[in-house]
């Protein structure tokens, strides 16, 4: 982040540091007021999928504008929310076949958390509220959706205010040194919710809320084959719904439309956002299935609603989004660039002994550091890896996006998400430029290189 030559600011933002002012962005490029040209290595926030400024989505939305750009629900049903909940449906897994819009992704899981209780309470079992979560996890910024979220130095400052809730560990079966194999770990991370439901009385538990592949909290985190069917016997046997949170790895970011359906996944209800809207309009949608959401509307209705929900502009766009990633078949592109980028980032791992691991699916892909590769041990905090790799990319023409790894306060990665246009040449690209920051981190923080590079 630069000191700041720039004038004031009447802006605020997480810290000090200012970035040069955007100017316009085109496919997976964005440029600055002085002419310098970025790689969007991460979307925004894993967010553009489809790239920037691309010229269908720009002209849907203008159409749209010629018509209409706000039509409230209560007052009207309009067109493109019709169109995107029917074509969205189409790609839901199960029975999940109603829709509900929001602006972003924390409306999107906190909509998820009242659906779920407001179908308890009308089902007679206003009993169960607790929602179990895993640490580290995000599930957004808001009150309700933070008392899910596992990460401290985010959810520590407003402890008193949130009703948090019961945590099991994520999945981190690449982190164990034990003798069981890597799918006997999976069922063995799965069986800690079924421990937790009965310590936490199985008649209060709602539902169990996760990322089935992890996002910035955890760098991209992949769980054993098994993890997945495992949850969805245990949610199964206790009457509990299964949430699950695709809001970054949702709209085809890991090679599939939906991350869950690497596993054939059945969730209750799906949260959605970033890539949905693709960064063209504030887009977010929670999708449940009409055996939720009918015992809800016939006990009086949904309790919960938020004013730009269905918003006929945001969803024109996300109709073209749509539209775009089947006229370009990103989906496909996202697996096999996907795979691309991942052996290319193995390949610096070879150079790089401080990358512990390199996971993730499609272009949802992450480099983990660590100061030791048998024991895992992250590197020293204070040495703010995670940050300053991201600085050192910036310099050089590429934006990544980076987290601490071990629930906020330890470990560093990184995460490498271009969008999902993204070619061949370009990944090449963008793996030359994290060797070139690697290179100029390790000599910063004096981490070690293998001989050769
Ligand atoms: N859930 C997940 C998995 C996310 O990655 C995010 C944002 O990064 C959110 C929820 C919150 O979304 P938003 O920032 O759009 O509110």
């Amino acid at each position: 982040m630069q000191e700041t030559s720039q004038a004031k600011s009447h802006l605020f933002y997480q810290s000090h540091g200012r970035r040069p002012r955007g100017s316009h962005a085109a496919g997976i490029y964005i440029w600055d007021g002085d002419g310098n040209r970025y790689i969007d290595g991460s979307s925004g926030a894993m967010v553009v999928n489809i790239g920037h400024s691309n010229p269908n989505v720009i002209a849907a939305m203008k159409n749209q504008l010629d018509h209409a750009t706000f039509l409230y629900r209560t007052h009207f049903e309009n067109e493109p929310a019709e169109q995107l909940a029917a074509d969205l449906v189409q790609r839901m897994p199960g029975d999940l076949d109603k829709v509900f819009f929001v602006s972003g992704g924390s409306e999107a899981t906190e909509s998820a958390l009242k659906l779920a209780r407001q179908w308890a309470v009308a089902t007679g079992q206003s009993n169960r509220w607790k929602v179990i979560s895993r640490f580290p996890s995000y599930h957004g910024s808001t009150l309700g959706a933070l008392a899910v979220t596992g990460y401290d130095s985010l959810t520590t400052p407003f402890a008193p205010m949130l009703q948090t809730m019961p945590k099991i560990s994520a999945p981190t079966a690449y982190l164990d040194r034990d003798d069981l194999s890597f799918e006997e770990r999976g069922t063995r991370y799965a069986n800690q919710l079924e421990s937790m439901i009965l310590d936490e009385g199985p008649e209060s538990v709602l539902g169990f809320i996760m990322e089935p592949v992890g996002g910035a909290s955890t760098g991209a985190l992949v769980a054993p084959d098994t993890y997945y069917t495992r949850v969805r016997e245990i949610c199964d046997r206790y009457g509990i719904l299964l949430i699950h949170d695709e809001v970054m790895s949702g709209a085809g970011r890991t090679g599939k439309y939906l991350a869950g359906d690497h596993w054939a996944c059945r969730p209750d209800i799906v949260a959605m956002a970033k890539g949905l809207g693709a960064g063209y309009a504030p887009l977010g949608a929670m999708i449940a299935s009409e055996r939720l959401v009918s015992p809800i509307m016939e006990s009086g209705g949904f309790a919960h609603g938020y004013t730009y929900a269905g918003n006929p502009l945001a969803c024109a766009a996300g109709v073209a989004v749509l539209s775009e990633i089947d006229r370009l078949d990103l989906v496909a592109n996202a697996a096999s660039m996907g795979t691309r980028l991942k052996d290319g980032l193995r390949m610096l791992a070879t150079r790089y002994p401080f990358i512990g691991d390199v996971r993730g699916k499609g272009l949802l892909l992450a480099a983990e550091f660590v100061s030791d590769r048998e024991t895992m041990e992250p590197l020293p905090a204070h040495l703010n890896a995670y940050s300053r790799v991201v600085e050192l990319a910036y310099e050089r023409g590429l934006i990544i996006y980076s987290r601490r790894t071990r629930g906020g306060a330890a470990g560093d990665h990184f995460l490498v998400c271009p969008p999902m246009i993204v070619t061949a040449n370009e990944v090449d690209a963008i793996v030359n430029i994290i060797d070139d920051t690697l290179l100029a981190l390790a000599n910063e923080l004096h981490l070690p290189v293998e001989t050769g590079r």
